[in-house]
Formats: structure tokens, C-alpha cells, sequence
């Protein structure tokens, strides 16, 4: 696998730390976007469903409470999303920035955020971060049959589908090999619950982005290469930052992908 060759060289000088909150129903892709995402700009990609789906292994109380609140396809009250994404966002590795996939998901989340982002060490004496917002926009047809074959690694979270992205050997991650899992909330039922909470509480962030002239849309139904392709020249123009090699984002892609 090649080296990335995304970088961007005003973080160097310039500390503004760049937030990138990354928007769309469940199955738009955002775990697949935000990671690519991540690699180019070399900054960390923080999956709150990830952090919270490992707090839920634990046996402790609040294990049992956040395991019983995702399989209903629930969101997690903000107090305990809060606790783990400030735990998360102090580690010196988000000083630079940071991609934030499935935070916010609420109005009121985004208003936390705007209001000194959790009082990260790093983002909270510094009003000056760029944040873009990043809407994958998917049709519910495209979600129900991506979400009904998605199977998940136990130990690092690499997403596969049954019929799209098979793994290399039935039921075991290409990377640890471990076993791979269906995830209890994609199960059709909660699939069509979390949709419809994603419309009543999540739809509603993008007109609030929108009217700061920050969001970026993009059509999450193109093939994977094509999105990754459009989000990093958009952000390059939006932030108006250079990212290297940003032209061969393609053949970057095809040594990643
Ligand atoms: P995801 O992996 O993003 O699909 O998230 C899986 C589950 O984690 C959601 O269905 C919620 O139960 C919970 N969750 C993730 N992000 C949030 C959030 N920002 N606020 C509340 N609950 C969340």
C-alpha cells in the first residue's frame, strides 16, 4: 500500500484546527467517506456509534444501559455522548483536527459544538477552527439494501456487504481476521426507526449549516471513488487550503481502496 500523499501544508503554520462533521442517514457511507477523508488530511476520523458500540461491550451499568439503547436504534443520551467524545477529542492527536461521523445528530448537539467544542483543550480557546459540514445524500430504497447485508468486524469496525464488498474468507476481517458480525441495529426494523429519527432529528442540522454556508451536499449514491473524488476538491476549494497530489485523488484511492 502507497503512502498517502495528502497533505496539508498549512497546518504547519497555520493552528486553526479544520472540523469536518460528516451528515447522512445510516448506510450514506459516512464511515467509508469519513476514513478515506481522514488519510487525506491526516487528521483522525472520530465514529461516535464506534466509541459507544465499545462502551457497550462492557459489563458495567452503563454498558448494559447504552447496549439495550443502540439495539432499539435510540440515540444515547447527550450526557454519556458528551462524557465519551470530550474523553476522545483531548487526545493530542486531534490538535490539528478532527473528522466527527455521527455527531452531531441533533440541533442541540450542533449548538454544543459551535459553543467551544466540548471544551477540548485544543478547540475550545480557539474560535477560529474552519468546520464544514458534509451531507451524504442517499435514497431510503439505497439504505434498507445496503443496511440489510452490512456485516461489521468485531475488533476494528472495517465494514463489508455481503453482496458489494464481500470478505476474502466467508465471516472473517481481511485485516485481523476476526470474526465479522451483523450489527444488532441493522436489522430491518431498526434500520426503518433510525431513519425516522435520523428525519425528525438529524435532517433538521442541515438548514442550520446551510444557512452558515458550510455544508457541502454530495451525491452518496456515486460509487465510493467518485464521492471521495468530489469531497476532496470541494474542500480544497471551500477551505481554500492546497491539498498535495490532490489531482491523483483517483489513483490514490485505487492504492487505498
Ligand atoms: P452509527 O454507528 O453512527 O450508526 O451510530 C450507532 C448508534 O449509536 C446510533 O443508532 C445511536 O444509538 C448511537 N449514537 C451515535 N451517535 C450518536 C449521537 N451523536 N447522539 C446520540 N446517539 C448516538
Amino acid at each position: 500500500m502507497h503512502r498517502l500523499v495528502f497533505r496539508l501544508p498549512e497546518m504547519d503554520e497555520q493552528p486553526a484546527p479544520i472540523v469536518i462533521v460528516v451528515l447522512g442517514p445510516p448506510g450514506a457511507g459516512k464511515g467509508t467517506q469519513s476514513s478515506l477523508l481522514a488519510n487525506f488530511l491526516q487528521v483522525p476520523h472520530i465514529s461516535i456509534g464506534s466509541l459507544l458500540r465499545s462502551h457497550a461491550r462492557d459489563e458495567s451499568e452503563v454498558g448494559v444501559r447504552l447496549r439495550g439503547m443502540m439495539a432499539l436504534g435510540n440515540l444515547v443520551p447527550d450526557t454519556l455522548v458528551l462524557d465519551v467524545l470530550a474523553t476522545r477529542i483531548s487526545e493530542p492527536d486531534c490538535a490539528r483536527g478532527l473528522i466527527l461521523d455521527g455527531f452531531p445528530r441533533t440541533l442541540g448537539q450542533a449548538e454544543l459544538l459551535e459553543r467551544g467544542l466540548l471544551k477540548s483543550p485544543f478547540y475550545a480557546d480557539n474560535p477560529s477552527h474552519s468546520l464544514v459540514a458534509l451531507h451524504l445524500r442517499v435514497q431510503k430504497s439505497t439504505i434498507v439494501g445496503r443496511l440489510s447485508g452490512r456485516l461489521i468486524c468485531s475488533r476494528c469496525n472495517a465494514t463489508y456487504h455481503l453482496e458489494t464488498q464481500p470478505p476474502r474468507v466467508s465471516g472473517e476481517c481481511d485485516f485481523d481476521g476476526s470474526a465479522l458480525t451483523i450489527r444488532e441495529d441493522d436489522r430491518k426494523a431498526t434500520v426503518l426507526k433510525r431513519l425516522h429519527i435520523y428525519e425528525q432529528e438529524t435532517a433538521p442540522i442541515l438548514s442550520h449549516y446551510a444557512e452558515k454556508a458550510s455544508l457541502l451536499e454530495v451525491d452518496g449514491e456515486q460509487p465510493k471513488e467518485n464521492i471521495a473524488q468530489e469531497i476532496v476538491m470541494a474542500i480544497q476549494s471551500m477551505l481554500r487550503i492546497s491539498i498535495a497530489g490532490a489531482k491523483n485523488v483517483q489513483s490514490t484511492l485505487e492504492d487505498n481502496l
